[in-house]
């Protein structure tokens, strides 16, 4: 299979989606996410052209495959508000079971494992439980979170494999 380029630098994209020129936004983003092409001078039009939302907020979602591979425990999934295990998501949460994320308060990054509760609240491998249903307690992480916030080796290593 032909290595895939990068859109922006045509340097070689690494297996997990990011340029490997550290020197191009898309080595912290993926293809697909507008913030790789800010400081473009053609950055409008290629939006338009790729398809891609005109905001330079970032909209790379980093998961990783097995959320159980961060945790010894079996969680429940989701949880209703008396802890009665829920078959899907609660309504309006927008994390999901392997998403990464930054804990504000501790500016930790880390896994989504599941009690996804009615109430508001998530478990996440650090800091346990924190809340997803009001600002400012969770956010999703950016490959440049796991490089400069605290995270496991094992999450580090997840995302940087070939460097
Ligand atoms: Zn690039
Ligand atoms: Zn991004």
């Amino acid at each position: 299979m032909a290595k895939k380029k990068c859109k922006r630098c045509d340097s070689v994209i690494d297996s997990l989606g990011f340029c490997m020129d550290v020197t191009c936004p898309f080595s912290d983003h993926k293809q697909t996410c507008p913030t790789g092409w800010v400081g473009h001078p053609a950055r409008k039009e290629i939006l338009v052209k790729e398809g891609l939302r005109l905001s330079d907020k970032c909209s790379c979602r980093l998961r990783v495959k097995r959320a159980k591979d961060y945790t010894c425990f079996e969680y429940s999934a989701y949880l209703d508000r008396r802890d009665k295990v829920l078959d899907k998501k609660p309504e309006g949460c927008p994390y999901d079971i392997g998403d990464v994320v930054v804990v504000e308060e501790t500016q930790a990054v880390g896994v989504v494992l599941g009690c996804i509760c009615e109430d508001g609240d998530l478990r996440t491998d650090v800091d346990g439980m924190r809340c997803w249903s009001s600002p400012g307690y969770l956010r999703f992480a950016t490959v440049e979170d796991i490089r400069t916030l605290r995270c496991s080796d094992k999450l580090k290593k997840e995302f940087r494999s070939d460097s």
